[in-house]
């Protein structure tokens, strides 16, 4: 194996878990997702144990034996530093999902962006975020580190593999570590993909048959989760509340349109 890099699979031994976190951490933090000491990854170590990077440290300098080991309630079992300030979480989302092994927590500028204009990811622009994701819905805003951002986060966890944190950021979660930073990956980059169809004015959106067509498949690329059944997820060229074009007009050509409208109002009266 590459001395830097992960491999697919939740089947390892202790010490390639922690030497994978700290992989996972610089990659994190080398592509810009999180600033400072943000951002926290964990592992699912087996039925009632949880690896998690610590706080207070950027996810870009951590070394294998500064880990933390808690039991899915919280309660430290080993490590000399003290847990994410984010492992709750972490928790609520293993305890609702048996099927996730591994999650990943950051602040990427353009996918925070959207959580802070409170936008979810749910346009169909393309076709591989349908299948891979579906769509990306923003979960309430609760105070990081606190039960509020679990409250927050409980009616969304069954049904998504990728989470916007209103006013704060994204978690993703997957079977292991690398589906789970890749997840984050592809959260980051339809976010970019998306705010330059918004700057271009003009989104064409996949139809609902094409849409269809692409859920069927997303077994096969493998998602874990069910379709979410949605109206608004994914919303396609045949349900999305009016057009999606932006015009742009000058402030002279809008007070003309505005004088217009009222001269025209007057003249009925
Ligand atoms: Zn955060």
């Amino acid at each position: 194996m590459l001395a830097d890099s992960i491999s697919p699979g939740s089947v390892k031994t202790e010490d390639q878990h922690r030497r994978e976190i700290c992989t996972a951490g610089r990659w994190i933090h080398g592509r810009g997702f999180v600033a400072s000491t943000d951002g926290n990854i964990s592992i699912r170590l087996d039925s009632r144990r949880i690896l998690t990077s610590p706080t207070g440290i950027s996810k870009g300098l951590m070394s294998p034996d500064e880990m933390v080991i808690t039991d899915l309630q919280g309660r430290k079992l080993a490590g000399h530093r003290e847990p994410s300030s984010e492992l709750g979480m972490h928790l609520l989302i293993y305890l609702r999902r048996p099927d996730v092994n591994a999650i990943c927590h950051a602040h990427p500028p353009n996918a925070t962006a959207y959580a802070a204009a409170g936008i979810p990811l749910n346009k169909a622009l393309l076709s591989e975020i349908v299948l891979s994701l579906s769509c990306i819905p923003v979960a309430q805003y609760g105070t990081p580190g606190t039960q509020e951002l679990s409250d927050a986060l409980e009616p969304l966890v069954q049904n998504y593999d990728a989470i916007l944190l209103a006013n704060h950021g994204v978690v993703t979660c997957g079977a292991d570590l690398l589906t789970a930073f890749f997840r984050l990956e592809t959260v980051e980059h339809f976010a970019q993909v998306s705010l330059a169809t918004e700057l271009l004015g003009k989104q064409v959106l996949l139809s609902g048959r094409d849409v269809e067509k692409l859920l069927a498949a997303r077994v096969r690329y493998g998602a874990t989760t069910a379709a979410p059944v949605s109206s608004n997820c994914p919303v396609t060229s045949d349900n999305a509340v009016g057009g999606s074009e932006r015009i742009s007009v000058t402030r002279e050509e809008l007070e003309a349109l505005i004088e217009e409208a009222v001269r025209k109002d007057r003249a009925h009266r």
